[in-house]
């Protein structure tokens, strides 16, 4: 019979950082999840209102299933690089190769192994894109807890962490760690921080999130958040960047960020972005998780930083290509 530790030793043989397992039930937290749609916070992402059963249930995802095992990607570290001029800033999850693929592909691998050592056995691997709760999971499992960003955090390495799961038949004892309920206390440093206040405590407004803004939105991005999108031509970090939990300790710098995922690109020249075609925007992206940001929602956000970029430094050629910009 399979055991937990069998299924621990294997998922770290193929480099993930945790690894946890929990009984596969319903969602806790899907009476909020519902709630949160009503309010309409997901915004444009109506791919999250779609299949809500299967989301809030993972034994309609997998029938019969019993056990989910959670898995994380170590994808950062806490000190970033420096932004050259005239660059739009990117989020440090879309530096290195695309996550769906990467960390997919290492879950099919642990599936395939799963599986010769119980046939009997479904075995079914998700990464963000499948519709799971994966952070209450990895939480249950004991991969870290949830902070008031509603990010998943584990107390000795942080926020930096790509989850993936894979649901399962097999019946496997749930893991247990002691993990503090509550990774936060009285801090408020990410509410505070948030330059949109998309957040208030556990919940995060993806609607004002700059991160959906500028990634899921295909529209025109309110003007009222332009300024507060800064340099962000790609997502944000912010209230990952000021949580206590990120910041440089003798743990974060001995745990390593998967090869996966080492940097290849941090940022991109907005006056290059601005005159891209969409071959230029392919050959960029290829490979990368940028690549979800259609030629338009690159253009549109290269200009919206771009105008911040020239409220405090002068650029002449990008100024003469933000006055010609759609006039
Ligand atoms: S990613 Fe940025 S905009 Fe979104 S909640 Fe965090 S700090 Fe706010
Ligand atoms: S910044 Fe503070 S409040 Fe926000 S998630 Fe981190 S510990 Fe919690």
């Amino acid at each position: 019979m399979l055991t937990t530790q069998q299924v621990v030793s294997i998922s770290k043989e193929h480099g993930f950082a945790l690894v946890g397992v929990t009984d596969a039930r319903k969602s806790k937290w899907s009476t909020e999840f519902q709630q949160w749609l009503a309010a309409e916070k997901h915004g444009e992402m109506q791919w999250l209102a779609n299949n809500v059963d299967l989301r809030i249930d993972p034994t309609v995802f997998v029938p019969e299933a019993t056990s989910i095992i959670c898995v994380a990607d170590r994808y950062a570290s806490d000190v970033d690089e420096p932004l050259p001029p005239r660059h739009g800033k990117i989020a440090r999850y879309a530096r290195g190769g695309d996550y769906h693929k990467v960390m997919k592909k290492r879950l099919h691998k642990v599936c395939d192994v799963l599986r010769e050592l119980d046939s009997e056995s479904t075995f079914r691997a998700c990464v963000d894109t499948a519709p799971l709760f994966e952070r209450e999971f990895a939480a249950a499992a004991g991969l870290g807890a949830i902070g008031k960003n509603t990010l998943l955090i584990d107390q000795s390495v942080g926020s930096w962490l790509m989850l993936g799961a894979i649901v399962t038949t097999a019946r496997l004892e749930a893991t247990s760690h002691n993990v503090a309920v509550d990774p936060c206390g009285s801090c408020t440093r990410c509410i505070d921080a948030c330059p949109t206040n998309a957040i208030s405590p556990w919940s995060v407004n993806a609607s004002a999130c700059i991160s959906y803004l500028t990634i899921e939105h295909r529209s025109e991005i309110d003007p009222k958040y332009h300024k507060a999108m800064d340099e962000w031509i790609f997502g944000c970090d912010i209230c990952q960047e000021v949580c206590p939990h990120n910041q440089q300790t003798e743990k974060t710098i001995a745990s390593e960020v998967h090869s996966d995922y080492a940097s290849r690109v941090s940022s991109l020249d907005l006056l290059d972005v601005l005159n891209w075609t969409e071959e230029d925007r392919r050959e960029a992206f290829q490979g990368s998780a940028l690549k979800r940001a259609k030629l338009g929602m690159m253009k549109r956000n290269a200009a919206i930083v771009a105008k911040n970029y020239l409220a405090n430094t002068d650029d002449e050629a990008l100024r003469n290509k933000i006055t010609s910009w759609k006039s």
